[in-house]
């Protein structure tokens, strides 16, 4: 028994001794021609430098007993290409969520990118008064637009929204108490929870109604000496139905002002115009929350908006003022590009042209007559390859943390299992193999086949889908599918 333990171990040292024996040298790994090819950017200092650290990591793990390090070439490749390969280029999003919070979120328009690209590439004025050579405002041109279509007469751009809630409840209520109905203490996702946000930013959280109904008088029970604020948080991605009940921003508007107490306004999404008119649920808007006597709005730039992430604050002067002036309001602060392509945005939404320009916009008013036409056609396309495709009548969503539950009829192009079955792929084996090619298409599994939804997919990325489907499914199949 001990001697059988001993020969094993003896034979792993054996194997060890082996594995680290067989590593090549650094100078005939980096003379191996598919790592010069892949390498071929870099100084070849820099190149060895990575050689080494991949070799040593091979050394590591084989003594620490995987034989991991038993492939130091292919180790080398894979870093290289991890270092030397962009990972954030764009995708085809054909799974019909049009705010797909792991594809980006909002696709912005070419005006805003262009805008982006601009400001990015040279000096701004970002802080210069170029009519008086006077230091000037970073908000100027963000706050006249934001007043024009909101009604708000001042504004403050961050990072995103969840920096935006932080920040105005430090700015506003740290030390004190800020009133919250039990049926809005919730977790908008990543982490993101409202009792959490709250006790960073140093304010003390009193819940007050129930789960399914809160009336004002409940706030107005709560409100003391420490009261701060009252909050009101939109429930996002959930929502809650049958016997509920929650006070109106008016009304909790009117309460404020007789306590002499801000109102703040999570609206999560914070919708410029009416989704309603589109057949899906009505999304509180910033323009209804200013005018219903909100003292800060708090929406996100990458939501509904369609814009650039960031967070949004709008509302009167004094509290926006005193939220300008917190520390963490430099440490959230938005950049230039941000600042240039929200300006680019709202410009979209100023000229009434919102519905044509903004990518997410023309997504959510897209007829089903038009998607169903535009799934037909890549049905045509691809039975003139000899693929067989159907058309699903499905419902695409808008995502991003609104609207849930909310769908848009739209027509997808499925492929079946056994459609599938024939070239040896199954619907998640087809899926994958869409992503792992160039562009990657992120399709959506349902019913035992895949769905590709016209509806998220830009008209300029058709031809190359079809030549990705073609290449995986055409009778000439050449497209190499990394396993
Ligand atoms: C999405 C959301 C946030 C967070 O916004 P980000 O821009 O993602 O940081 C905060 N509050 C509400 C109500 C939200 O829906």
């Amino acid at each position: 028994m001990a001697n059988r333990e001993q020969d094993q171990s003896t034979e792993t040292v054996g194997a060890r001794h082996d594995a680290l024996r067989a590593l090549p040298s650094v100078g005939k790994l980096q003379d191996d021609p598919e790592i010069r090819a892949v390498g071929v950017a870099l100084p070849p200092t820099r190149l060895t430098a990575i050689v080494a650290a991949e070799l040593d990591a091979a050394r590591t793990a084989i003594l620490g007993g995987t034989l991991d390090g038993s492939a130091p070439r292919e180790r080398v490749l894979r870093r290289l290409r991890l270092l030397l390969t962009p990972k954030l280029t764009p995708l085809i999003n054909a799974t019909g969520v049009i705010l797909h919070t792991n594809l980006g979120r909002a696709p912005v328009s070419a005006a805003t990118a262009a805008a982006m690209a601009d400001a990015s590439l040279a000096y701004t004025p970002l802080e210069l008064d170029l009519a008086t050579g006077g230091r000037g405002g970073r908000m100027a041109e963000i706050e006249a637009l934001l007043g024009t279509l909101t009604g708000a007469a001042a504004a403050l751009v961050v990072n995103n929204n969840a920096a935006a809630t932080t920040l105005t409840l430090a700015a506003l209520a740290a030390g004190h108490a800020v009133i919250l109905s039990r049926g809005e203490a919730v977790e908008i996702g990543g982490g993101f929870r409202i009792p959490d946000v709250m006790r960073q930013s140093g304010a003390t959280l009193v819940e007050v109604g129930t789960t399914n109904r809160t009336y004002a008088r409940d706030y107005e029970a709560a409100i003391g000496s420490e009261t701060a604020a009252l909050l009101k948080v939109h429930s996002s991605n959930f929502r809650v139905i049958g016997f509920t009940h929650e006070a109106t921003i008016a009304e909790l508007a009117a309460l404020g002002r007789q306590h002499a107490l801000p109102l703040i306004n999570d609206l999560g999404s914070g919708a410029l115009r009416d989704t309603a008119a589109f057949g899906i649920g009505h999304e509180p808007t910033v323009g209804a929350s200013v005018r219903d006597g909100a003292a800060v709005t708090l929406f996100s730039g990458d939501k509904l908006l369609g814009g650039p992430q960031s967070g949004i604050i709008v509302g009167d002067r004094a509290p926006i003022e005193t939220i300008a002036r917190h520390p963490l309001a430099r440490a959230f602060r938005a950049d230039k590009a941000t600042l240039a392509g929200l300006a680019e945005t709202l410009r979209h939404y100023l000229r009434g042209e919102e519905l044509t320009t903004i990518p997410i916009w023309r997504m959510i008013a897209a007829p089903e007559t038009v998607l169903r036409d535009r799934a037909a056609a890549w049905q045509a396309t691809l039975a003139g390859a000899g693929i067989v495709a159907t058309l699903a009548v499905t419902r695409s969503t808008v995502g991003g943390g609104s609207l849930p539950e909310e769908t848009l009829p739209t027509c997808a192009l499925a492929f079946d299992a056994p459609v599938l079955a024939a070239r040896d792929l199954t619907p998640d084996g087809f899926a994958a193999a869409l992503r792992a090619g160039d562009p990657a298409v992120v399709g959506r599994i349902a019913d035992d086949r895949l769905l590709l939804d016209p509806r998220t997919v830009f008209l300029d990325d058709e031809a190359a889908l079809l030549a990705r489907l073609i290449a995986l499914l055409g009778s000439a199949s050449t497209e190499k599918t990394d396993p």
